[in-house]
């Protein structure tokens, strides 16, 4: 597929904005009865007038969640991989500018990280890394999927955006999935935000989550860092992207994240705060949207509000997470790319998912699935 049509286009946000700001009481009665991916319908969910009907998408949204899903939440946890980075982000600890303690992990560093996570009982793993390939490209992340595909039940890369064959080659080292946020779909305030380095390039970024299922990936999750422009906007291009993905990549799964800015080094302020009955709005129109998304909670939110939604829409919940290379095996060694809101164990987290009555999963459970 040429690069132009990896993508949908997606519209200016005022355009987004004044269309969800014309979204009636009527519209949203009519949405809440009805079902399918159309922008229209996820206008209306996103829209200030469904913000009333709050209690009423919860519930549709935990029945449908259940229906698609069971009482499984899945449970996975990051490596910080390097924290060295090219690009300078002006809301990420990792920026360039910033005078942090940098690391990248040796080979055998990496798999001692994974190690660890391991024993406290973690088969799902994200491997991250800034954007840097000097300090970790293709062949390394390839060398260490290698190294640990046998041990561990899914990997996946939340690292530098790759080109097609980049993620062919991981994928045959044992990553089966990719997480690129495009971070705001806003193009004027991306631009504001990425003041330099290869990220600036909106559209390879948009084209990425296609490249990476194009290649062959089993899942990709795609998501905005809420906090930088409208957030409605952004669940309505968050949404057309997903569309876009579902028509064109019916076999791979989808994921979408909603992190929302954390402290970092750097001290960056929200350009536009979300609050969290905002992003339970958010979570709620993006299940009611589409039944079968997975939708992932992480430790950036913190334990009473990840609690709170349990069983409403989210799908997967990171835990006992760590957002500094190497900082499983010793902590506070190299910078963090943020503080994290929850900071309980695995054991905690999965204590506080059966206390709800939902049962949390640590390994894949496909094949046992479909054995069922
Ligand atoms: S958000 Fe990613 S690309 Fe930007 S500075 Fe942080 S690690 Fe680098």
């Amino acid at each position: 597929m040429p690069a132009a049509s990896l993508a949908p286009a997606i519209p200016d946000f005022p355009a987004l904005t004044a269309r969800l700001a014309a979204v009636t009481p009527a519209q949203v009665d009519r949405t809440m009865a009805s079902t399918g991916l159309t922008l229209e319908r996820l206008a209306a969910l996103l829209s200030p007038a469904a913000g009333h009907r709050l209690e009423e998408m919860a519930a549709r949204s935990a029945s449908l969640t259940r229906q698609r899903f069971g009482r499984t939440i899945q449970l996975y946890a990051p490596v910080y991989l390097s924290n060295y980075c090219a690009n300078r982000c002006l809301y990420c600890g990792f920026s360039a500018d910033h005078a942090i303690a940098r690391r990248s992990l040796s080979l055998d560093e990496a798999e001692a990280e994974a190690e660890i996570l391991r024993g406290r009982g973690f088969a799902h793993l994200l491997l991250v890394a800034g954007e840097s390939p000097p300090h970790l490209g293709v062949a390394r992340l390839a060398a260490l999927a290698r190294r640990l595909k046998d041990r561990f039940a899914a990997l996946a890369v939340e690292v530098q955006p790759l080109s097609e064959e980049g993620y062919r080659q991981l994928f045959a080292a044992g990553v089966t999935g990719v997480t690129v946020y495009q971070e705001t779909y806003d193009r004027r305030v991306y631009a504001q935000v990425h003041p330099a380095g290869r990220k600036r390039d909106y559209d390879f970024r948009l084209a990425t989550p296609a490249r990476a299922a194009a290649a062959g990936m089993r899942e990709v999750g795609i998501g905005a860092l809420l906090g930088l422009a409208d957030w409605r906007a952004e669940g309505l291009a968050i949404g057309l992207h997903l569309a876009w993905l579902r028509r064109h990549f019916w076999q791979t799964a989808c994921t979408v994240s909603f992190p929302r800015l954390r402290p970092a080094t750097g001290e960056f302020q929200a350009l536009a705060p979300v609050g969290e009955r905002d992003l339970a709005q958010l979570v709620f129109a993006l299940r009611l949207f589409d039944p079968d998304v997975g939708l992932v909670l992480s430790t950036r939110e913190e334990a009473r509000f990840r609690d709170g939604m349990m069983g409403l829409g989210p799908t997967r919940y990171s835990a006992g997470s760590c957002t500094a290379p190497g900082g499983y095996s010793q902590p506070e060694r190299a910078g963090e790319q943020f503080a994290v809101g929850d900071h309980r164990s695995l054991a905690q987290v999965a204590a506080a998912i059966r206390a709800q009555g939902f049962d949390p999963v640590c390994k894949d459970w496909d094949s046992a699935f479909q054995a069922a």
